[in-house]
């Protein structure tokens, strides 16, 4: 405990310095990410907020959250961001922070706002971490992705790609950063099909990845009722802190009850519209009740609805 706080004490001249030189940085090269910044809520625990938004070329696919924690031995980077530009930046923050060798990279799931920064950690011959789908996930769906990242952000891709783990998460796993230990969970289906929340034994931080939407609207790309089993689960975790993989961090249990109630509303919403014998036409053309005061209701409502219709419709 004391180290970490003697630790946080230097730490803030040495970020206000890293983020004048970052900027500094994006104007004379690309591709570099301007206004880097990093926030420390507890010893040892750093989180960069992505931006709440698309991916697009201004923001470089800086739209998840991404982070660290660091041991005496080791340091383990928590996803690495949507381009190998953020990626970068990650690991130019990194060694503002510490020296100490980057060991694992760890990738809350296979989404692309949070692993195509995966190239930019390849130099530290880290284990990079996921969930037992995760290798297949990127298989399947990647290359895609990848495609349409270059198409929507040109030279602003540059470099990024697919890093498959070398370790796989099956149920739960330990990793040792020296006098500090990290456990990982694999959930069963629920944002999507390879979540993964990774909990600092030490600060009582968890992070959830996108098992946890904060502010921006909760996204079903896996199974609603998935979604709704593994928060009833993860909501008797005892932690202090909650990072969430899009918006601010909160204290927890509390984090996640906005999003329980947003994802309770679809799935009772979109049973209703089944009973009433209701199409998918008409269920979406019905209004987005409950997502209007959640960040890219209009990016994501219809697709949410679409999803859980094709879920509940079997039941
Ligand atoms: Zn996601």
């Amino acid at each position: 405990m004391a180290k970490g706080c003697t630790h946080r004490r230097r730490i803030a001249p040495l970020l206000a310095g890293l983020i004048i030189a970052l900027s500094v940085a994006a104007t004379a090269a690309s591709p570099e990410v301007a206004d880097f910044a990093l926030e420390n809520p507890a010893p040892g625990v750093y989180v960069h907020y992505g931006q709440q938004a698309e991916m697009s070329r201004a923001n470089r696919g800086d739209i998840a959250n991404l982070g660290f924690v660091v041991g005496s031995r080791c340091v383990a980077v928590i996803d690495t961001g949507g381009t190998y530009a953020v990626g970068h930046a990650l690991r130019e923050a990194i060694r503002g922070v510490t020296a100490a060798p980057i060991c694992y990279v760890i990738n809350t799931h296979g989404h692309p706002d949070h692993v195509f920064g995966n190239p930019a950690f390849a130099q530290d011959r880290p284990e990079f971490v996921g969930h037992v789908r995760l290798a297949d996930a990127l298989q399947r769906r990647g290359p895609n992705y990848l495609n349409a990242l270059k198409r929507d952000l040109g030279d602003a891709a540059d470099q990024s790609g697919i890093v498959p783990p070398t370790r796989s998460v099956a149920s739960t796993d330990e990793l040792d950063l020296g006098g500090r230990m990290l456990t990982l969970r694999a959930w069963k289906t629920a944002h999507t099909d390879n979540d993964l929340t990774v909990f600092d034994q030490t600060s009582g931080t968890l992070w959830l990845g996108d098992l946890l939407f904060v502010g921006h609207v909760p996204v079903v790309d896996g199974s609603l009722r998935g979604f709704l089993a593994a928060i009833d689960e993860i909501k008797t975790v005892r932690a202090s802190l909650a990072i969430p993989g899009h918006g601010r961090a909160l204290g927890w249990p509390e984090a996640i009850a906005p999003e329980e109630r947003y994802l309770k509303r679809l799935r009772d919403d979109v049973r209703a519209a089944i009973k009433a014998k209701r199409t998918l036409a008409e269920t979406l053309g019905s209004g987005d009740a409950g997502c209007e005061q959640w960040l890219l209701c209009d990016q994501f409502q219809r697709r949410n609805v679409s999803a859980a219709y094709a879920e509940l419709e079997w039941e």
